[in-house]
Order: C-alpha cells, then structure tokens, then sequence
C-alpha cells in the first residue's frame, strides 16, 4: 500500500464540518471552539507516532534519544503552522521484554519528552500507557494555540509567482541529525510577524522536499520550481554523498526527516524577513501555475525530472 493514496482516501473520505475550518491534511488539524460570549478560538490537533524500527532504532538510540525525538517531531508541526504548542499528551506502549523495557527506560523516556515539550514552555497535560508483546510505539499528542494577533499558516495559500524558501539546511539527517533538531518554532512566529499577510504557505519538511513540495503544491493548486543550485546542503548530505556515493545535491532532495520549514511568500514582503533568527532561510524556488507542474532547473537553466521519492511509508 502506498502512503500517498491511503491518505487520499481518508481526505476524501471525511466529510466537512462546519467548525472545521482547515479540511484534513494540513500539518495539523483545526477545530473552532465557542468559548462563551467572548467568541471564538481555533484550536489546533497533531498527533504522531514513532515506531521503533521505523523511526528510531533502540538498538543504537537511548530513551533520552527518542523521547525528545517523539516529542519534537509533534512540535514541528506547530512550527509549520505558526501556532504555540499549549499542552501534548504522551502514549507509549511499552515491550514487555528485550530493548525498551523495565521501569528504568520509561522513566528516562517520560523524562526526555516532559524536557522537550518544557523547551517550548509546552506542559505535558496527560497521556496513557500499555505494555505488549510488540516493540516500543510511542504517540505524541499536541494542543497548539495562536498568539494574540497570529494566525494558521496553511500549506493551502501559495500563490503563482510567490517565492519558495527553506530553512536551515537540507539532506543526510540519517546520520544522526534526524533524533536532535529544533523544531523552527521561533523562526515561524517571527515570519508570521516579519511578513503579515505576505506568508501565503507553509509546512514542515519530514519526508524530503522532493515529496513535501508536491504537497505543498497540490494543497494550494500550484506547480513550482525549485533552483537546484540554490539548495542549501548541510554538510551531512556532502558527508553521506561521500559514502553511498549519491550526489549530495539528490540528498537534499530526497532524505527525509530535515524537519526544517518549507514557505511561500509574496515576493515583496521578502526583504521583511531578512536575518529574522539565527536560522538562515534560503529563496529556492517560485510557484507556477498548476499546468506547468513541478520542474527542477539546474544552474545553467538546464531542466530535470522531479526526482521520485522523498521518503515515503511503504
Ligand atoms: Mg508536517
């Protein structure tokens, strides 16, 4: 089964809402809450599980490890949409036996994600736990809430002609990068901020830009091109690049789990963002009309298949 169309069928498949006012499939849910005569608050839900085997290994990762790894791949997606992580509730189905048991691990793994979430002034507010017989699932759960004045970035508001930028830098987080980032929380409400009305889109990117940007492109029913010279590499795509032998330019493209913002901006609320955090964004691309798809052009102006891939669950 293929990831991509599994999810289709669920976006189709949920009926809309009237206090569900961004449909399914964004990087968090939304819910309008009536809260007394004063009015209306949007709250916003993610939840997300990390499976050992899948996304950790506790073979090679500690509790430590993977806890803040759990967590912080929940608060990503807060980032993404520009609202404050207000609580996260943590699940975990614990083995019974063999790696990842005993009371030991569970408490150091409670205590690194309770320490994440407190990095972001983010309370951990409940949770529930099991032992199996199966290997560890851990599901972190988040509440996020707008600041006063802010707003839900959706991946669905890009615009032709926007500019197309990432944060940080791209490709081989499997070489230890992907247990230890930050989720680009400042960065995020500062670009809400810095740019007002002129943030059209944005995501996170955890499964490669080569298939997050489609997502981001479908979502907001655009196409784009992105600047391969322009990619910003992180020196672990050029460090992986020298053992597997794969261009480290592919690598920015097509690893996963960077964790790192994707946004569309109006090309004239650009220079408003300039030196924001210590984070450096980078102008990788433009939106295009849909009917021109999704192109990669090469520094010379040379044009390129969009790669396949991206990581995508099998
Ligand atoms: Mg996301």
């Amino acid at each position: 089964m293929r990831e991509n169309d599994f999810l289709r069928f669920i976006y189709d498949g949920v009926p809309s809402h009237p206090d569900v006012p961004i449909p399914v499939g964004d990087d968090m849910g939304a819910v309008r809450l009536i809260c007394g005569p004063a009015g209306e608050a949007l709250a916003l839900l993610k939840t997300d599980q990390c499976l050992d085997g899948v996304h950790f290994d506790l073979a090679l990762h500690s509790a430590a490890q993977v806890g803040r790894k759990a967590v912080n791949r929940c608060l990503s997606d807060c980032a993404a949409m520009a609202c404050l992580p207000a609580g996260v509730m943590l699940s975990v189905a614990l083995p019974r036996e063999g790696r990842g048991s005993g009371e030991a691990f569970a408490q150091d793994l409670f205590v690194a994600c309770r320490d994440a979430a407190a990095r972001f002034d983010c309370p951990v507010v409940g949770g529930d736990t099991s032992l199996w017989e199966g290997r560890l699932v851990i599901v972190v759960s988040a509440l996020g809430k707008l600041p006063p004045g802010g707003r839900a970035i959706r991946r669905s508001g890009a615009k032709v002609g926007d500019t197309l930028f990432v944060s940080g830098a791209l490709g081989g987080s499997i070489l230890g990068r992907h247990l230890d980032f930050t989720p680009r929380m400042e960065l995020a409400q500062r670009l809400v901020r810095a740019a007002g009305e002129g943030l059209h889109a944005m995501m996170d990117l955890s499964d490669g830009l080569a298939a997050d940007v489609p997502r981001l492109c479908a979502a907001s029913h655009v196409g784009a091109e992105i600047h391969t010279a322009r990619l910003p590499l992180h020196e672990d795509a050029w460090r992986l690049a020298e053992k597997d032998g794969m261009p480290a330019g592919l690598h920015g493209l097509v690893d996963g789990e960077d964790y790192e913002l994707l946004f569309a901006m109006d090309p004239e609320a650009v220079p408003a963002i300039v030196n924001l955090t210590q984070v450096p964004v980078t102008a990788i691309g433009t939106v295009v009309e849909a009917a021109k798809g999704l192109s990669l052009v090469d520094a010379g102006g040379g044009r390129h298949r969009w790669p396949r891939g991206g990581w995508e669950h099998q």
